[in-house]
This record gives C-alpha cells, sequence and structure tokens, in this order.
C-alpha cells in the first residue's frame, strides 16, 4: 500500500492545523469541513481501512475515540453532541486510506445519511 497524505502530515511533509498529538494518533482539522466543527482522528500506525485493523489494533483504535472525547470537551461540543464515524471503502465514502475517525459538531446532524426513499417491501 503506497503513502497517504496522512502519512506525510504524521511526518510534518505537509502542514495541517494539529489539535492533539501523542506517541499514537493524531488530530486536525479537515481542510474541507463539513460542519462548522470537524477534525479527524488518526493513529499514526498506517492501517489502510477498518478491515485490515487487527486484534492487536484494538486498544489504539479505542484511543482514536478517548482523543476524539478530548478534543470535543475542550471544544465545548462535548455536551451538545457530535458525531464521530469512519468512512470504509468506496461505498462507505472513504477518499483516503489510511483510517481517521471524522469528527463532527457545531450544528444538528441529518440523519440516517442514506436519503433515498427505500421502497416498501
Ligand atoms: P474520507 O473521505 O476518506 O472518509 O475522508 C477523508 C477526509 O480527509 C476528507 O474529509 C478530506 O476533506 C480530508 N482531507 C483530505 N486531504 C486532506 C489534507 O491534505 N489535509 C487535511 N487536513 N484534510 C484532508
Amino acid at each position: 500500500m503506497s503513502e497517504t497524505i496522512f502519512t506525510k502530515i504524521v511526518n510534518k511533509e505537509i502542514p495541517a492545523e494539529i489539535l492533539y498529538e501523542d506517541d499514537l494518533a493524531l488530530a486536525f482539522s479537515d481542510i474541507n469541513p463539513q460542519a462548522p466543527i470537524h477534525f479527524l482522528v488518526i493513529p499514526k500506525k498506517p492501517i489502510p481501512t477498518i478491515n485490515d485493523i487487527e486484534l492487536e489494533d484494538k486498544s489504539l483504535v479505542g484511543h482514536l475515540y478517548w482523543v476524539a472525547a478530548l478534543i470535543a470537551k475542550q471544544k465545548g461540543v462535548a455536551e451538545s453532541g457530535y458525531r464521530a464515524v469512519m468512512n470504509c471503502n468506496e461505498q462507505g465514502g472513504q477518499t483516503v486510506y489510511h483510517i481517521h475517525l471524522h469528527v463532527l459538531a457545531g450544528k444538528s446532524l441529518g440523519w440516517p445519511p442514506y436519503q433515498e426513499k427505500l421502497k416498501a417491501e
């Protein structure tokens, strides 16, 4: 798997608005925000998709949620609420193949994401 733009951000080869960093994870603002607050939390380890998460990564993936909540608290949206979501592969809307938690907040978010009317059986 070739290196993605997120590995370049981890390695500080390209800039990003970094919100949090530790040995395992990095969080930064999304370049194309879809909500008033939209940041990404990524593992430094380059795991391409959710399907590639190994059992040994379980605490790492849990850590991403911990970082998401920490930043949500810092930004004052933990109580009002937010969405933390990870897209997987083409139909899931994934475009960067290095797993990342989208954290969206600052307005009421629509649900469900699939808007087309389902045909009655
Ligand atoms: P995906 O579509 O894979 O779920 O999400 C990828 C996200 O990465 C998108 O929301 C996109 O705006 C964001 N993104 C892509 N390239 C860059 C970049 O170079 N810098 C930052 N900060 N975000 C990026």
